[in-house]
């Protein structure tokens, strides 16, 4: 997996703190996380191909941390009871981590890794009720109550495969119309693709954005009408859950621009949610502390 630094022994007197480490679809990120959420020493790794070689990388990350007094593991999958079900971004089913590495690992599913962290420690700190939508390539999410993120039978959070028009675009999960395929990065990509000419590679979500800043009026049009998608789901969403704040994330809302303010401001003219609604607050750290947090829940 790369360079990983030698081993490090803790400094004599050095709080003791947690590791959480964040295996994703394509890179591997570590930190050290103490009590108040502060991250120290991130390490972060591309992961090499294939399934084998994620396993063998998360061990590399577990060698470079000096005894942590407990380890959280964040995975881009399905997560139930602690293990691993079912990763379609890493090609891994059925992994028990705790077994293969050896040790006790709190291992958790990304997304509510990342509610979870924003519940304490983020935009959604104080609140008894947290739903986190992640806007991305698909739509994803976390609900986290009294400071616990949601597991059920391993995929709550699965928000993006909501179904809102039966007749609509197919969808990788199998049905038509998921809220995904209608206010997802995958739809603001194919809206963005059908903009004029080929924009030389550049993401259609890109090009969607770049043109309606220049103010294009089919651009702006299409994205309000994204937007309005959005919070038609997000809505329904807050009707079955009620939540007291709600925390926006995802790399589409993170980055400054027209669809995060197109969309947080859909999602702030919501009937059944009244109460805050923020862009999330950690970004990239929020898989990393999530995952401690996760190894300290009892
Ligand atoms: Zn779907």
């Amino acid at each position: 997996m790369g360079a990983v630094p030698a081993r490090r022994r803790r400094p004599a007197g050095a709080a003791v703190t947690t590791l959480g480490i964040d295996l994703g679809a394509t890179h591997v990120r570590a930190g050290l996380v103490d009590r108040d959420g502060r991250l120290s020493d991130v390490t972060r790794q591309v992961l090499p191909p294939g399934p084998a070689a994620r396993l063998d990388a998360v061990r590399a990350v577990l060698a470079h941390y000096p005894e942590p007094a407990a380890v959280g593991l964040a995975v881009a999958g399905t997560v139930r009871d602690g293990v691993l079900t079912w990763s379609a971004n890493l090609g891994l089913s059925d992994v028990d981590f705790a077994a293969e590495l050896g040790r006790p690992v709190a291992v958790i599913n990304d997304a509510r890794a990342a509610g979870l962290a924003e519940a304490r420690f983020g935009a959604g700190a104080g609140a008894a009720t947290v739903l986190l939508v992640t806007v991305g390539t698909g739509l994803g999410g976390a609900l986290v109550t009294g400071g616990r993120p949601h597991e059920g039978t391993g995929h709550a959070g699965e928000v993006g495969h909501l179904v809102l028009d039966a007749g609509g675009p197919p969808c990788r999960c199998g049905s038509r119309g998921c809220w995904e395929q209608l206010a997802g990065g995958v739809a603001l990509n194919r809206t963005g693709a059908g903009l004029g000419p080929d924009g030389g590679g550049t993401p259609g979500a890109a090009r969607l954005a770049a043109t309606a800043a220049a103010g294009q009026p089919r651009a702006v049009a299409a994205l309000a009408r994204h937007a309005r998608e959005f919070a038609r789901g997000l809505d329904s969403l807050c009707a079955v859950l009620a939540p007291h704040t709600v925390v926006l994330g995802g790399g589409l809302v993170a980055r400054s621009g027209p669809i995060r303010e197109a969309y947080l401001a859909a999602a702030r003219t919501l009937r059944w949610h009244t109460g805050p609604v923020r862009p999330a607050r950690l970004g990239d750290d929020a898989g990393v502390i999530g995952a401690a947090l996760a190894a300290n829940l009892s």
